[in-house]
Order: C-alpha cells, then structure tokens, then sequence
C-alpha cells in the first residue's frame, strides 16, 4: 500500500542530461518510481502477457522484437551519440552488416583503404556476392573522394582514428561530399567512442559502434549497434534487419553492456591519459623508429583530430627498429600487457597486426598495435621498456 501510495504521488525529476558522465549512468533508467530497484534487473523472458483483448502492453511482444534491457540499452546508446535511435546487435559486424544490408544490389559504397579488416573482408566477401560495389579510397585526399562517387553511390564509409595506423579524417567535410552526391554518411565510431568524437554532431547520418570494445570496455561481451541521428527510412531498415533478421543481441548482453556504459567516460579519460604518456614516452626510445598517435603534434592527422576530437583516445601504434623478428619478440617479452588481438578493454593489449591480417594488408610487419588499458601507466611504461631491451 505504502508502496502504491507513494507510486501515484510521484512527480518525474526532470532530467535534462547533456553531460556524457550524467547520461552515461542514467540513460534508459528515467521514469523509475519509489520501490523500483535501482540496479536494473534482467528480464530473459522471451515472451509477455497480452491484455485480455489481446494488446500488448508497453509494446512488448517477443524479444526478438524488443525487450526492456534492449530498449534501455538503445535509449543509452541514441543519447549518448546525441541520435534520436539506436539499434543494438549481437556484434558489431552484425550491425555492419545491418548497414550494408539497408543498400540494394548494384548500388556503390566507398569505404577507407584502410577500413577495420573485418569490415573489408565481408565487403570483399558477402557483399561481393549480394551485389554491392566497393571503392577502397583514401579518406585523406578529399578529391580523391571526389573522384570515387558515382551516379549510384549511397553510403559513404568513414573511420577516424583509423586501425591499425591511427590515420585521422575530416568527419565535417567527407559528410559534406557524401551528401552533395546523395550518400549516406556513416561513422565508425568503435575506436573513439562518443565521449571523444561525436559523428552526428559533425554531420555523419550513422554512427556505428562494436561495442566490444570500449562501450563494453572489459572483454567479456560481444555486441554492437547503429545510431541514427533521424528515425526515417533508412534507419527503418536496420531495425527490419534487428527484427526480422534476428540479429538481436540477448538481454543479458544488453544489461551488461548497459551497465559497463556507466562507467565509461571516467575509463576513456584513463585510457587517454595513459596513451598520451606512453605515445611521448615511447617517441623519444631509440628502438622505436615511428610512433603512430594523433596527439603528438608530430602525427599528420593532429590538426583535424584537436578540432574533431575531445581527447586523442587509448590506441596507438608503433614501429619497432627491425623487422617482423624483432617486433614480434618485443610483443613476446611483455609480461603485464598481454599478446592478444583485440581493444577496449581495462586491461592493455599488444597485437603484430600484420600476423592477423592478410599478406598485401597494407600494415607495416614491424608495427605493434597497442591497446593502453587503465593500469598504472608507469607499470605499463617499466614493461614497455622492458620488453624493448635487447
Ligand atoms: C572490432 C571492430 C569491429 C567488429 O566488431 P565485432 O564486435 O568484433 O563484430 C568493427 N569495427 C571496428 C573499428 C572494430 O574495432
């Protein structure tokens, strides 16, 4: 009763949430009332009661169509891109392929040459097959851009900070192209993550994210998502796919990831903080012939990355003096940071990424792939420098 009472006297704080660390903890969780836990549970029911006249209620049908951690997790992820809609996936190559799924046969897509491998590889592989034309371009001549679109191009692909390279675009004017020729722009947004780059504000129609990595940040999830800054038709062929594809991430998922969210602008400032260190550290290391992070006033990219970017962001990459020997012996002789693929997550990582990409990728055999976790950065920096002595 008391429960109940309370319950119906209940006004809604208004909540205006236009700070990233206020929306990262309470995105998808307004309108909770007294009584109401303040940890959201998980609902696993695949199914809900209809009325007595069989209408749903609250729109819940069948999890595949929509569940309340998946509609709490995309409200999240639409709020913390500043997007009116999100849709989330079981990884983010599923909601890569919602994306290239939305297009139709013969129709041209131009993507970075140096685009996620991943992204390439079902381009090259899977899409090849349906019917898609892809033009690889480099991002950074914009008349080059220019020069790729034709009369049937309808989304233009951008990735900034780019893997393994770190190369930076211009986000503002590759959007701008893109929709003079009619194209959908989408933003790959994994690397940087909305608390450092905002696509949507920039122009980009998508952004899209493996939320894998830092959204997740602790590499124990598999997941993905499409924000759109406008609901209209394109977007509703990405949730066609969701839902009638059944690309549909599982509401545990959904709850661990919306859970993670909470902590993420505070994990990105560590991320940042620690690559910057180490980016300046390593720079300055005889056996290093080239550090590759957009926050050394050295990097090409550094201009377009201080307008576009609040902070530079936990990647970056590094060519050892030698060969693929030696910097695959260094990777082999660090022992805090583990040799493992991947990024995102807390606890740093160091990838020889031409090993796991095919030969003619493009990757310099003699770069290493770091990926800066939140440790102590003087404890990552003693095995860095450990691990660089010969
Ligand atoms: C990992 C990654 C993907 C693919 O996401 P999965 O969750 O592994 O399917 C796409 N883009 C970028 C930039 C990535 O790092």
């Amino acid at each position: 009763m008391d429960r109940l009472a309370a319950t119906e006297s209940y006004t809604e704080p208004e909540l205006t949430m236009s700070n990233i660390e206020t929306i990262a903890v309470h995105a998808g969780r307004e309108g909770r009332k007294p009584g109401d836990p303040i940890a959201d549970p998980i609902i696993t029911s695949t199914v809900f009661h209809k009325t007595m006249s069989g209408e749903l209620v609250d729109g819940l049908l069948y999890t595949r169509h929509d569940n309340p951690n998946r509609r709490a997790l995309e409200s999240c992820l639409a709020q913390l891109e500043g997007g009116a809609a999100a849709a989330a996936f079981g990884s983010g190559s599923a909601a890569s392929m919602a994306l290239f799924h939305a297009l139709a046969h013969g129709d041209h897509v131009v993507a970075p040459i140096d685009v996620y491998y991943g992204t390439r590889v079902m381009l090259d592989s899977l899409y090849a097959r349906w019917g898609l034309n892809v033009s690889y371009v480099d991002l950074t001549d914009l008349s080059a851009l220019q020069g790729a679109i034709t009369e049937s191009t309808r989304l233009v692909w951008l990735e900034t900070p780019s893997n393994p390279l770190l190369t930076i675009t211009d986000v503002a004017a590759i959007c701008e192209i893109a929709h003079r020729a009619g194209s959908v722009a989408v933003v790959d947004n994994t690397w940087p993550t909305p608390v450092l780059q905002r696509p949507l504000v920039l122009g980009a129609d998508i952004a899209m994210h493996s939320t894998t990595k830092y959204l997740g940040g602790h590499a124990d999830l598999l997941g993905g998502c499409v924000i759109a800054r406008e609901e209209n038709e394109f977007f509703e062929r990405v949730r066609e796919y969701q839902k009638v594809g059944g690309a549909a991430p599982a509401p545990f998922d959904c709850w661990l990831l919306r859970r993670s969210i909470a902590t993420l602008p505070y994990r990105m400032r560590a991320h940042c903080e620690n690559a910057a260190r180490i980016a300046t550290a390593l720079s300055e290391h005889p056996a290093v012939e080239i550090v590759h992070y957009p926050g050394l006033p050295s990097h090409g990219g550094h201009d377009i990355a201080a307008r576009q970017m609040s902070d530079y962001g936990g990647m970056l990459s590094f060519q050892v003096r030698g060969g693929r020997k030696e910097s695959l012996a260094v990777a082999g002789r660090v022992k805090l940071i583990s040799h493992a693929t991947s990024l995102g997550g807390v606890e740093s990582l160091i990838e020889h990424r031409a090993s796991v990409e095919a030969p003619g990728s493009g990757t310099p055999d003699n770069l290493l792939r770091l990926s800066v976790g939140i440790e102590s950065v003087g404890d990552i920096l003693d095995d860095l420098l450990g691990a660089l002595e010969t």
